[in-house]
């Protein structure tokens, strides 16, 4: 197991606190895929419960009585024939992360982040957030016994997250500024050794991440679908996912690889601009907006991981407005019983603008990734929704409005 730069191949050891390589690119994690081949097998996984640590051999621990777990992962992976029949789809499935412990595939980022914080025996941990992160860290490092920090951008919060992390016992400060600013601010802690970073710049996250990939094969029988569609902000998890694939590719789980499609909103999507131009760097944005707060973000730190997946993997990414956003929110709400974020609900809205566009088709196999539960924005959800009807305690108005 190593660490090792994206660009300049530079490698570190695993014990290495470090967040990016001297040349100042991202790092990643990487193992002996020889020696992880040799021990696996998919009879082997189903043997173990599913979640996150099903896949332990791909997973960088050492000692795993450190692990600091709260069963995540193992998140249902809905067929919605309801709403495939509803765009005219053949085969469409909804891998839905706000099963997760607080509700948001952070978790299985935190399981393995907070787990390599205990291996080195570091006791503050902290991120910058726009929201779930924190509420996931806050989560864990009250697992572990260890202090978090979280530093949240200034502007509309969604209210659940807010309320986890502060009530998870983590030290919530709210800055006036954005997202990047915020996470400027705590990589300068972390560079003083004043906190373990948690933010997705940290590799050891994503290899949590990766393991929704893993999971897509896995409930598929390893079956593969032909395309993966999600919601994209800091690009982590795009990046996390296609590794996973590439891993099982290599140590012989699967055989093939499907399309990594990014979806970003309107207002806030740097990674689809520099798609767009087929080029291999972003321009941040300044002011990043869209109701989708979890994608808020105007310069994502992975871009160059996540435009690597999207390219490689013949993939696509595209925006969608805040409306589309809400109207495939409650679509999916309707048509499947599916209550997810908004920036989840980015994934069936980009699938939607794809179809119309002619660049899905709709023969595929697709997985859309809803990446947090509808409950931690209550806010945005009564907002696009109609008031209930209030009435007297009278039989009759009753009866007449259920008949309407
Ligand atoms: C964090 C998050 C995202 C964005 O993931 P990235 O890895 O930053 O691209 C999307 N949706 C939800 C609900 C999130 O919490």
């Amino acid at each position: 197991m190593i660490q090792k730069c994206i660009s300049c191949g530079k490698e570190y050891p695993i014990d290495d606190i470090i967040y990016t390589c001297q040349c100042g690119n991202l790092l990643e994690v990487l193992y002996d895929y020889e020696d992880i081949r040799e021990k696996i097998s998919k009879e082997g996984f189903r043997k173990r419960e599913i979640g996150v640590w099903r896949y332990l051999e791909y997973l960088p621990v050492e000692n795993p009585k450190k692990i600091v777990s709260l069963y995540e992962g193992g998140t249902p992976l809905y067929r919605c024939d309801n709403l495939a029949k509803e765009l005219g789809l053949k085969e469409l499935y909804v891998k839905n992360e706000g099963a997760n412990p607080t509700g948001s595939f952070k978790d299985r980022g935190m399981t393995v982040g907070v787990t390599r914080a205990n291996e080195l025996n570091i006791e503050v941990v902290g991120c910058a957030s726009t929201g779930n992160t924190s509420a996931s860290l806050a989560a864990y490092s009250a697992r572990a016994g260890k202090k978090c920090i979280v530093l949240l951008p200034g502007g509309n919060v969604a209210l659940g997250k807010l309320a986890q992390a502060m009530f998870y016992g983590a030290k919530v400060i709210q800055i006036e500024g954005n997202f990047d600013e915020a996470l400027e601010m705590v990589i300068k802690l972390a560079e003083d050794k004043k906190l373990y970073l948690l933010n997705s710049i940290n590799p050891f996250r994503l290899e949590g991440q990766k393991t929704i990939g893993f999971e897509i094969c896995d409930q598929l029988d390893w079956q593969l679908p032909d395309r993966v569609i999600l919601p994209v902000g800091n690009a982590g998890n795009i990046s996390a996912i296609w590794k996973g694939f590439k891993e099982f590719k290599e140590t012989g789980i699967i055989e093939d690889l499907p399309k990594m499609t990014g979806i970003q909103a309107e207002g806030a999507k740097p990674i689809v601009e520099a798609f767009k131009k087929g080029s291999k760097t972003i321009v941040p944005e300044e002011n990043p907006e869209t109701i989708a707060t979890a994608i808020r973000i105007g310069n994502p730190v992975n871009y160059p991981k996540a435009l690597d997946a999207i390219y490689s993997s013949k993939g696509f990414a595209e925006s969608v407005s805040d409306r589309e956003i809400t109207e495939a929110q409650k679509l999916l709400a309707r048509k499947e019983g599916i209550f997810v974020e908004p920036a989840s609900a980015a994934s069936i809205a980009g699938l939607i603008k794809l179809i119309d566009m002619e660049i899905v088709d709709r023969d595929e196999k697709i997985v859309c990734i809803t990446t947090g539960n509808g409950l931690k924005d209550p806010d945005a959800a009564i907002r696009a929704s109609e008031r209930p009807i209030e009435i007297e305690c009278d039989m009759d108005i009753l009866q007449n409005i259920i008949e309407g």
